[in-house]
C-alpha cells in the first residue's frame, strides 16, 4: 500500500505546469500521474494547486558542530534548511575538530547522527593530511573540501605544492574536489596596501576579482600536471573571470571519463547582492569571497541562467550579531542563507530572471550528479527516486525576515528582500515542514555516504588495501 498520495498539485511538464498527483512508497516516489485510481494510502496531502518540484540540494553549508555549536548545530541548520525546501546538504570540514581524519569524521557523523532532520553528506578536509584522504575517501566522505587556497574561517588554507599532491591523490581516487579559489599572495600584498584604508567596501578590495581569476588559474594548470588530475569543483564562483577560465576548461577536458572535468557554483549573495550593499549592511555583507560590483552580479545571474554556471549552493556560514559588530577588517566572514537560497532563487523565477526548469536543475539535479548522490536516490523528481519534495504557491512572495528563519543566527543580509518560501517540504515521503513549523524528529536524517565507502560482509569499514588481503 502506498504510504502517501498527493493530490491537487501542479508539476512542470515540457515547459509548461501541468495538474499531477504523486503517489510515495517506502519513501521513494512511486509514480507521477494526472490522476491515480487508488483508494488506500495512510495519508493523503492536498497541495491545493501548489507546484512540486525536487527539494534542494546544498552542496555547501557550515553548520559550525562540533565545535562552534553557539553559532549553528545540526539540528538547527538542519531545520533551517528544511524550512528552506532544502533536505539534503554537504557539510563542510572547517568544524573545531576539522573533518581531516578518522577522528574528526566519526565525532561529526555522531552529531549529525543525532541532531540532523535531513539527509547529509561530510566532506572531507586537506590540509597537511595528504596520507589520510584515502582513509577518509574509505571512510565515506562526499567530496574533498572546500580545499582553501586562501585564509578563510577555519585557517585550513594549504600551499599549492600541497594542493598539487594532494589533487593527484584525490584523481588518483576518482574522487571529486571542491576549491575555494582566492588567491593568498595578492590578499596578503592588499592586506599591506591598504591597511590604513577605511573605505566601506575594502574588504572586497583586498580579495579583488583577480584573486578569484589567479586561483581558479593556477588550480586548473596544478590539476592539469597532476600524475591524475582530479574531478574539480569550484566552490562559489563569483567573478565572470573564473567563470570565463571555466568554461574553457569545460570545453578542453574530455566528455568521456572523469579526470580533470570541472564544474562551478554560483552562491545567493553573489547573485543577489552587491558592493553597493555595503552601505546598508556594513560586516554583515562580509564573506569570502567578497561581494563584487552589481555589473558582476547581473552577469552571474546570465552566467547562471545560461548553463555555464552548473550549481546554486548557499555557502551557510553563520557568526553571531555581536561577532560581526567588529571594525571591517577583523571582523569575521560568512554569511547564513541554507533557508533562503530556494525562496531567492525561486522568487526570482517569478521576476523572470530563471526558468523554473533552470532553477530545478541547478538545485538538485546538477548537484546530485556533481556530487555523486544520484546513485542514492537524489535530485530527481521520477520513480524510484527519493520523494525529497518542496511545495510551493507561485503567488506568495513575502519579505525575508530573520525573525522567521530558523538558524541560530539571528540575522540575515537578506532582510526585506523578496522570498518565495515553501509551502510544504518532503524528504522522503516525510512532511518535514508544513508551511507554519520543522515537524520532524531529531535525528531522523540519514548519512549519504560517499562513493569511496568500502565495507566487508559484515559492513565493517575497510579503511586500507591491506586488509583486503587478508
Ligand atoms: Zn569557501
Amino acid at each position: 500500500m502506498p504510504d502517501v498520495l498527493i493530490q491537487n498539485a501542479r508539476i512542470l511538464e515540457d515547459g509548461r505546469l501541468v495538474p499531477a498527483e504523486i503517489l510515495i512508497e517506502d519513501g521513494k516516489i512511486k509514480g507521477i500521474a494526472k490522476e491515480f485510481r487508488v483508494s488506500a494510502y495512510d495519508e493523503k496531502i492536498d497541495a491545493d494547486n501548489m507546484v512540486v518540484i525536487p527539494a534542494g540540494i546544498d552542496g555547501h553549508v557550515h553548520f559550525r558542530d562540533p565545535g562552534l555549536t553557539y553559532k549553528e548545530d545540526w539540528y538547527t541548520g538542519s531545520c533551517s534548511a528544511a524550512a528552506g525546501g532544502i533536505v539534503t546538504v554537504l557539510e563542510h570540514p572547517n568544524t573545531i575538530p576539522p573533518v581531516v581524519d578518522k577522528v574528526g569524521f566519526s565525532l561529526k557523523l555522531k552529531h549529525a547522527k543525532k541532531k540532523s532532520v535531513v539527509d547529509y553528506g561530510i566532506n572531507g578536509g586537506v590540509t597537511d593530511n595528504i596520507d589520510k584522504l584515502k582513509e577518509l575517501w574509505r571512510l565515506g566522505i562526499s567530496v574533498f573540501g572546500e580545499i582553501f587556497m586562501a585564509e578563510s574561517t577555519g585557517a585550513l588554507n594549504i600551499s599549492k605544492e600541497t594542493l598539487g599532491a594532494a589533487l593527484s591523490q584525490i584523481g588518483q581516487m576518482d574522487a571529486p574536489a571542491c576549491i575555494h579559489a582566492e588567491d593568498e599572495a595578492i590578499r596578503l600584498e592588499n592586506e599591506q596596501l591598504l591597511k590604513n584604508d577605511t573605505g566601506i567596501d575594502i574588504h572586497s578590495r583586498v580579495r579583488p576579482n583577480e584573486s578569484e581569476e589567479k586561483a581558479v588559474a593556477d588550480c586548473l594548470e596544478i590539476n592539469k600536471s597532476a600524475a591524475f588530475p582530479a574531478r574539480l569543483h569550484f566552490c562559489h564562483t563569483s567573478t565572470p573571470e573564473a567563470v570565463r577560465l571555466i568554461t574553457q576548461a569545460q570545453k578542453d577536458s574530455s566528455p568521456l571519463n572523469n579526470a580533470g572535468k570541472v564544474t562551478c557554483e554560483v552562491v545567493p549573495h553573489h547573485l543577489f547582492l552587491s558592493t553597493k550593499d555595503y552601505g546598508k549592511l556594513g560586516t554583515l555583507g562580509k564573506m569570502n569571497p567578497p561581494l563584487r560590483s552589481p555589473a558582476d552580479a547581473a552577469y552571474m545571474i546570465q552566467a547562471l541562467n545560461s548553463g555555464l554556471i552548473n550549481a546554486v549552493a548557499s555557502d551557510h556560514a553563520p557568526h553571531m550579531r555581536y561577532e560581526k559588530d567588529a571594525p571591517m577588517l577583523s571582523a569575521p566572514s560568512g554569511v547564513p542563507g541554507v533557508e533562503t537560497l530556494m525562496p531567492l532563487v525561486l522568487a526570482g523565477v517569478r521576476k523572470n530572471l530563471f526558468t523554473l526548469e533552470r532553477v530545478i536543475q541547478v538545485t538538485s539535479r546538477n548537484p546530485a550528479y556533481i556530487f555523486g548522490l544520484d546513485r542514492l536516490g537524489k535530485g530527481s523528481m521520477a520513480e524510484g527516486h527519493d520523494a525529497d519534495l518542496l511545495l510551493f504557491d507561485p503567488k506568495n512572495i513575502v519579505p525575508i525576515k530573520a525573525k522567521n528563519l530558523h538558524t541560530q543566527c539571528d540575522w540575515t543580509p537578506y532582510e526585506g528582500m523578496d522570498g518565495l518560501f515553501p509551502g510544504m517540504t518532503l524528504s522522503r515521503g516525510d512532511v518535514v515542514w508544513d508551511g507554519a513549523q520543522v515537524i520532524a524528529k531529531k535525528g531522523r536524517g540519514q548519512f549519504l555516504p560517499g562513493a569511496g565507502l568500502k565495507t566487508d560482509e559484515d559492513g565493517k569499514i575497510i579503511l586500507d588495501d591491506n586488509e583486503d588481503d587478508e
